[in-house]
Order: C-alpha cells, then sequence, then structure tokens
C-alpha cells in the first residue's frame, strides 16, 4: 500500500514524497487512519520505526491552514524535540503550517520571537514548556491534538507531575496520542485519565530487535573492559560507533581514554552544554567524530544515519535500554552490529536482557586479545567464531568478509 491510499491532504502527500519516503512503514500503515479519524490512540513503537511520520503526517493532514496553536506534541529531550520538530517542518514544506520547538539549555530570545510569528505545533520538552506557559508566552486554549512521545522514557525522567500538569491545562475536547516502546502498568494510569476509548496499535517491534543487526555478548574480566573495547574498535571494520555508559562520568572518562587512543571522540550526555551536544550531534553525523559515547538518555531517539556499531561498554540497566541503544544502529534497513562488554556481575541482567528480547544473543571472544587467565570465558562451545551468515557473524579487520566501504 502506498501513501497514497492512505487519504492524507495533497500538501502532506507532496510533503511525504520530498522527504523520500515511497512506502508506508507497519506503525504508519495503522497508525495513519486512527489519527486521521480522530480518535485518540496508544501506539507501542519504538524510534527508528517510523512512528514521528505516523503522527506528523496525519495531524498536519488534520489542521489545514495555519491559525493557533493546535498541537503540542512532548519529547522528552531536547534533541528528540529538535529532530521532531525538523520532521514536521519538513513534512510541511508545502503547507503555511508553522511548528516551533521549545527545550532548554538555550536562551529564551529565538524561542519567544518565533512563538511570537505564530505557530500552529509546538513541540516541547516539559520543563521549558512549563516556563511560557507561567509567564503565559503559551497559552494551551486552543489545542486539539496533544501528543505524548516516548511516555516510558517521559516517566523514567520523573516528568510525570508535570506531565499531568500540562495535560490539565489542555481543553478536555482534545485528540490524544500516546507513542512509547513498552506499555508498563504506570502508563496505563496516565492513559485512563488523559485518554478517551484509546485505539491500541502495538507493531510487535517494541521487544525485538531489529533483524538486520548482529549482537554479540564479549565477556570480559572489570579490569580488561577498556583494553577489550580498544581492541574491538582497532579489529572492526567500522563507519562510527556510538559507546554506550551506564553513567555521565563513566561517558566522560571513556571519552578521555579513547582520545588518548587517537580515536576522534565525541560526548552526549545531559551534564553538556546545548552546544556541545549540538556539535557532538553535528560532529558525529559528518564523519568528524568516528566515535560518540553517550548515556542512554541523551542518546534516546537520536536518528543518525549509517551508526554501524553500538557498544554497550556497560551493559544496560533496563532491558528495554538494550533495544533502544540497538535501534540506532540497523535505522531504515542498514546494517549494524551491536557488542556488549560483559563482566560475570553482569550475568543476571543479560539473562533479563535475553528474556525481554526473546532471543539469547551469541557469546565470543575476540581473536587475537591477550585475555588474562582469569578471564571469563564464553559459555558454550569454545569457538563460537563467526561464520557465514550465522548470527553473531561480525566483520572483523582482515579477519572476515570486510562488507562495504565508508560512507
Ligand atoms: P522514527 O522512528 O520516526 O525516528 O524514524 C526513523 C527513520 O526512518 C527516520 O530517519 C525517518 O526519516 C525514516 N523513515 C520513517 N518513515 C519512513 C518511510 N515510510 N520510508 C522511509 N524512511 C522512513
Amino acid at each position: 500500500m502506498s501513501f497514497k491510499a492512505l487519504n492524507l491532504s495533497e500538501s502532506v502527500l507532496r510533503g511525504v514524497q520530498a522527504a523520500g519516503y515511497t512506502d508506508p512503514t507497519p506503525i504508519q500503515l495503522r497508525a495513519i487512519p486512527v489519527v486521521l479519524g480522530g480518535g485518540d490512540l496508544i501506539a507501542s513503537a519504538q524510534t527508528g520505526t517510523g512512528k514521528t511520520a505516523a503522527f506528523a503526517l496525519p495531524v498536519l493532514s488534520r489542521l489545514g491552514n495555519h491559525g493557533r496553536p493546535r498541537v503540542l506534541v512532548l519529547e522528552p529531550t531536547r534533541e528528540l524535540a529538535a529532530q521532531v520538530e525538523t520532521a514536521f517542518r519538513d513534512f510541511a514544506r508545502f503547507t503555511d503550517l508553522r511548528t516551533v520547538a521549545v527545550f532548554g539549555g538555550v536562551g529564551y530570545g529565538h524561542q519567544r520571537q518565533e512563538l511570537k510569528r505564530g505557530v500552529d505545533i509546538i513541540v516541547a520538552t516539559p520543563g521549558r514548556l512549563m516556563d511560557y506557559l507561567k509567564e503565559r508566552t503559551i497559552t494551551l486554549q486552543d489545542i486539539s491534538i496533544l501528543i505524548l512521545d516516548e511516555v516510558d522514557r517521559m516517566l523514567d525522567m520523573g516528568f510525570l507531575p508535570v506531565v499531568k500538569d500540562i495535560i490539565n491545562r489542555c481543553p478536555r475536547e482534545r485528540q490524544t496520542l500516546f507513542f512509547s516502546a513498552t506499555v508498563p502498568p504506570e502508563i496505563q494510569a496516565v492513559a485512563s485519565f488523559a485518554l478517551r476509548n484509546p485505539a491500541r496499535v502495538e507493531c510487535g517491534v517494541n521487544r525485538s530487535v531489529n533483524e538486520s543487526v548482529k549482537h554479540a555478548l564479549y565477556p570480559v574480566s572489570q579490569e580488561q573492559k577498556f583494553d577489550l573495547l580498544v581492541a574491538l574498535l582497532a579489529k572492526t571494520d567500522f563507519d562510527s560507533v556510538l559507546v554506550f555508559s551506564r553513567t555521565k562520568h563513566g561517558a566522560d572518562k571513556i571519552a578521555r581514554r579513547l582520545k588518548a587512543a587517537n580515536h576522534s571522540v565525541a560526548v552526549l550526555h545531559a551534564n553538556r552544554s546545548q552546544n556541545q551536544r549540538i556539535e557532538a550531534l553535528a560532529g558525529f553525523k559528518s564523519g568528524k567524530y568516528e566515535v560518540m559515547v553517550a548515556t542512554d538518555i541523551a542518546a534516546r531517539g537520536i536518528d543518525v544515519a549509517g551508526v554501524s556499531h553500538v557498544i554497550n561498554y556497560d551493559v544496560p540497566e533496563k532491558p528495554e535500554d538494550y533495544v533502544h541503544r540497538i535501534g540506532r544502529t540497523g535505522r531504515a534497513q542498514a546494517v549494524g552490529d551491536a557488542f556488549t562488554l560483559v563482566t560475570p556481575e553482569n550475568a543476571g541482567d543479560i539473562r533479563d536482557i535475553q528474556r525481554f528480547i526473546g532471543a539469547k544473543i551469541p557469546e565470543l571472544r575476540l581473536e587475537g586479545f591477550d585475555y588474562k587467565a582469569s578471564a571469563p570465558r564464553p559459555a558454550g562451545p569454545e569457538l563460537q567464531r563467526p561464520k557465514g551468515s550465522l548470527p553473531g557473524q561480525i566483520r572483523h579487520k582482515g579477519s572476515f568478509n570486510r562488507y562495504r566501504g565508508r560512507r
């Protein structure tokens, strides 16, 4: 089925074509008719599935022409807000509809000016939006469509009270859409006060990892973790690598050590200023930095085409974060590899992840790495070296098929 058959407005259809999309993704196929019909919706979908267009396209189609602020999209992070604003602007390029993003970490002046010029769609992080609501730069009295994106993460980040406050400031007569990778009971509870008879769309992807991604666990002792990371980077034929750390401090430390090992490295975490975050992302996208070290919250939802590898330096705390991290590679059918360094203390977390994704991740030893005698060994048969197209195939420099040139 094509976008044409989905009853989007003519100008939005042109915007989609200009964006280069030809076929709708499953979440788009299922969510767009619900949103166009005006109903409430709870959609389980993670980033990478095309969920932004799943709400942006029908919402823009419903708005028609420029008027008052009628759509509010809440996002958990600044990066996501900026990305979703860009998507709305792209799709709306053949309309006169205006989108403005409001988020913290930058000055108020430019955002105030933009808001003054008149806006139809506000994409906001909760904190900065509250500032504008309190000073009455923004009112929500005309909001007819409220979208909460990445609701699970928003609640994880402690935004529940402010999100409730914002929902209560919107008119009761409205359409409300929830997008969330997972829908745990806390979200059901918020949904029951915010939504009316919502349709549910589950794309069956919320527990699975992208099929084009090859996974592997690398057992290692705590003391050799960093050396193994460096060895993996040296042996892997990568285009760009996202390295995940559990903590901001850890991310800084890894970045410092990687720089000392002559890698070009960017760092993304919540303690970095907005300018540093923008520079890091832009530099990573342009290829100036080949490695980006990030924490989960900072990296949530960022869309960097061509991330060839994700390396979990630290095992994620929550199983769903594994899926989110891995979602950074293999977007839009590109291939990607995902390596996880595992110390013996992580055994329980790994079990939880494997249960969550419903698959066992192969354990590998890096050939040629000088494992200390005490190093943990992979479970199962000794030789789990990648072979042919078995799951867990890793393309190491020199030893296996080099898979493509740099983009
Ligand atoms: P999202 O899940 O909204 O973050 O989208 C993930 C990526 O897929 C983005 O880079 C989108 O531009 C891209 N994308 C979304 N929908 C489509 C589509 N129907 N065809 C091709 N690419 C798409």
